[in-house]
């Protein structure tokens, strides 16, 4: 990046940090990325000799998988600050968005067993950071073949309610059902939290959350999910027949309906910090086009000079910086609230989430009208940026329907 960080505050123990996490991001993710995204079949990007793992592990290494995890159980969640958070995502999603998407979801369900008071799932979370042969993957289990947008908007409609469902039967819920093709990490993950239908007439506000192991008798899996972006990210459905889990993994339960009223964002809003990492990550995507552009403005020379030198491509690279930097500045704004404040900003998470995915999108298809010809060639990154950014408008809710969910708060 050539231009300033213009954050004056970093301090020495985030600069190193974010300069651990580039490092990683240009030496492994960016290249690794580049290769599974050009796989044919999405199958060969979870295959045994695939770079997928070197990829997983070399992250494990580093410990970086521990960040959201207290130091009582080996993580490093003390050691690090809200801006360290920030400054991680940004560097990942700048090196590649599918394979951060797939690293982060991949501690979900292990992060919420940390503060379980059932001792079996306490010790999972302490497994999962010691965890450096990924024999622990996570996914998160809400979206369904009926119901996507229904999370965030469905409210206590009962013909919007999850179709998954979980019916307490003594010390077990019998689970039935299925979660859709777009879980993350759906066919590689071990453990999944997992969103269920426990009292239909209540709609949405009718469901629990599960840690489910996904080795229970009655769970299988689908095919990996073939799709035009975020190709190196792993997904695919899972299916439920007659699964028993114990009752204690049910870690959440319907709210009485007094409780459960209102917008806020919906399921998708997750508390505002999982929305707004997405929010963060795509600022990094944003400035990796912007980056790309920048480098292929200065080779390319028609009219006897670098493309850079003409006045059309200095205004179009001006105004992708300025939106990138106006995505980016939000997102780390609203990112510090949601982690220091106690609660979160529905409003400015969803706001964030919105601008960051459409800003990486925007710049991106600017960036392949300054390639021109080469932009639309798969020998560059931008094509894959590109497709990338596209995705993510979609992902963990259409950026409209996470709109719709708080707008009323205004
Ligand atoms: C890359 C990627 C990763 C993902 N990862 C996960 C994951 O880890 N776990 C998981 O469970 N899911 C995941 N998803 C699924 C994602 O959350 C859903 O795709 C998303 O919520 C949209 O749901 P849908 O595809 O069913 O679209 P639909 O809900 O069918 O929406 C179709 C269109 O209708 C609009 N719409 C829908 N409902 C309403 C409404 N009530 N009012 C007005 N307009 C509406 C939408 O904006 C959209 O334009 C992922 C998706 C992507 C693309």
């Amino acid at each position: 990046m050539a231009y300033p960080e213009i954050d004056l505050n970093l301090t020495d123990e985030q600069k190193a940090l974010r300069a651990m996490v580039k490092k990683f991001g240009a030496e492994v993710m960016r290249p690794a990325g580049i290769e599974l995204d050009k796989l044919g079949d999405p199958a060969d990007v979870i295959a045994d000799e695939s770079i997928l793992w070197d990829v997983f592990k070399q992250f494990r290494e580093l410990g970086l998988h521990t960040t959201g995890f207290s130091k009582s159980i080996g993580g490093m969640a003390e050691d690090m600050d809200p801006m360290m958070g920030i400054l991680l995502l940004e560097e990942m999603g700048y090196a590649d968005a599918g394979l951060t998407i797939s690293l982060y979801v991949a501690s979900m369900p292990f992060a919420f067993c940390q503060f379980l008071p059932v001792p079996e799932l306490r010790d999972l979370a302490r497994q999962y950071v010691e965890d450096k042969d990924c024999k622990l993957i996570g996914c998160w289990g809400i979206t369904e073949p009926e119901h996507g947008g229904d999370w965030s908007l469905g409210g206590d409609k009962p013909e919007c309610g999850p179709s998954l469902r979980g019916v307490l039967k003594g010390d077990e819920f019998i689970i039935n059902g299925q979660k859709s093709a777009w879980v993350s990490n759906g066919t590689i993950a071990t453990h999944s939290l997992l969103h269920v239908g426990l009292d239909p007439s209540r709609g949405m506000r009718g469901q629990g959350i599960a840690i489910c192991p996904l080795d229970l008798p009655g769970i299988t899996r689908g095919k990996p999910l073939d799709k035009i972006g975020q190709r190196p990210l792993n997904q695919g459905e899972i299916f439920f027949d007659d699964v028993h889990l114990p009752k204690e993994y049910m870690i959440m339960t319907p709210r009485p309906a007094s409780e459960s009223a209102g917008g806020g964002g919906g399921l998708f809003g997750g508390g505002g910090i999982p929305m707004g990492s997405m929010a963060v990550m795509f600022g990094g995507l944003a400035r990796a086009a912007l980056d790309e552009a920048i480098k292929y403005a200065k080779d390319r020379i028609q009219g006897g000079v670098p493309i850079i030198e003409h006045k059309n491509i200095k205004l179009k690279l001006f105004e992708m910086f300025m939106l990138t930097e106006s995505a980016r500045s939000l997102s780390r704004r609203l990112q510090l609230y949601n982690t220091m404040s106690g609660s979160s900003s529905m409003l400015h998470t969803m706001a964030g989430k919105w601008m960051s995915t459409e800003t990486a999108f925007r710049v991106a298809s600017e960036a392949i009208q300054i390639f021109g010809g080469n932009g639309l060639s798969r020998e560059y990154a931008i094509e894959k940026i590109f497709r990338d950014a596209r995705a993510a408008m979609i992902e963990d809710g259409t950026n409209e329907v996470l709109a719709l969910s708080v707008v009323d708060d205004l």
